[in-house]
């Protein structure tokens, strides 16, 4: 319900045809990457009234972000991107509840939130995220929002569920093999290309403007949008949302609502909680790899399944994210089943403590 302030906040939004400020206060959009996009991203979507953010980004604010991220200081060096955009929104947008998640994707927002978001924005910088990011988008049946940026120009691009993922199209022997992972701590030499704040900026404020109007219902008129920086124009690739997948891509698994059985666990409980949770002769898999209870093995040696972790294990400390949605494998059957860990809310869900 909106307050009096909130009426003045947003008197200038309501006089747009087709704008809904309510419907923007009830929406939770999922921000994948806190750097230049993601910061102009969350910063516009605060800004337009959305009511919830949830930011994952594992790593920390370098010198080098401060030239093109409008919510990092140059006291914020060395602080986790996440935690400093919740911060700084917190002051923009105060009603908006931003929940910081630092860790890696898999590790830091669970298939159910995915599921359960109204919009996914990726901010990512790499193939490898992107790839990681759709394959999970499509697992929950998620809206995936991209945008990415190079020295003088950019794209958005749109992904609802069933219609054409990230990869579709994209020729299949690149698509695993392993970009740099990107790190704006890393040293010079390893970032990928130039960037500036004016691009950032510009795609930042297409993938925003996109993401309310998706959050709106009103027509974004293209699935693929090239922003070109250079020649002051923004052509308009002519790709409905309608497209259908490409046959041949592989990441188009998909979870069954009528396959999930709902769990009163949390990533906070333990592996011994989890297994007197399902059958003796099942084998339940987490989605990232951890290190076996006990190993005697190489130190990268990693596995997934939980029964080898020592049963007193947090789940969020071999990387099960908040609200995550695991594998149940029959070993003798192969047939796979899944159990969603619904025992805690997502704005309380901190990780991997
Ligand atoms: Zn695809």
């Amino acid at each position: 319900m909106a307050t009096p302030t909130d009426e003045g906040r947003f008197a200038r939004h309501r006089l747009i045809p087709g704008w809904n400020q309510d419907r923007l206060s009830a929406a939770t959009v999922v921000v994948v990457g806190a750097g230049a996009l993601g910061n102009a991203v969350v910063q516009a979507l605060a800004l337009a009234g959305v009511g919830r953010l949830l930011v994952c980004d594992p790593d920390v604010v370098a010198v080098s972000n401060l030239s093109r991220c409008p919510l990092f200081l140059p006291s914020d060096v060395g602080r986790p991107k996440a935690e400093t955009v919740a911060r700084a929104l917190s002051r923009l947008a105060p009603d908006t509840a931003t929940s910081a998640r630092v860790a890696p994707l898999v590790s830091g927002v669970g298939l159910a939130e995915l599921r359960d978001a109204d919009l996914v924005v990726s901010c990512l910088d790499s193939r490898a995220a992107r790839v990681e990011l759709a394959t999970r988008c499509n697992l929950a049946s998620a809206t995936m929002l991209d945008g990415g940026t190079h020295e003088w120009g950019g794209q958005v691009s749109v992904h609802p569920p069933g219609g054409r993922c990230w990869a579709c199209g994209h020729d299949r022997s690149s698509l695993f093999v392993p970009d740099s992972p990107h790190s704006c701590a890393a040293p010079v030499r390893t970032l990928p290309e130039g960037a500036s704040a004016p691009v950032s900026l510009l795609v930042g404020a297409w993938l925003a403007n996109y993401a309310v109007r998706l959050l709106l219902g009103l027509p974004v008129g293209s699935r693929l949008l090239r922003v070109d920086a250079a020649g002051g124009a923004v052509p308009v690739a002519g790709r409905s949302l309608a497209e259908h997948p490409d046959p041949g891509c592989p990441l188009h698994e998909r979870i069954e609502d009528a396959d999930v059985t709902r769990l009163p666990l949390s990533a906070r409980d333990t592996v011994g909680e989890l297994l007197l949770r399902v059958d003796a002769d099942e084998e339940p898999l987490t989605w990232t790899g951890f290190r076996e209870a006990g190993s005697v093995r190489s130190p990268l040696a990693t596995g997934t399944r939980l029964r080898a972790a020592s049963p007193d294990t947090r789940l969020a400390r071999l990387g099960v994210a908040p609200r995550e949605i695991l594998t149940v494998m029959h070993p003798r059957t192969s047939g796979l089943r899944y159990v969603e860990l619904t025992g805690e809310t997502a704005a309380a869900a901190e990780v991997g403590r």
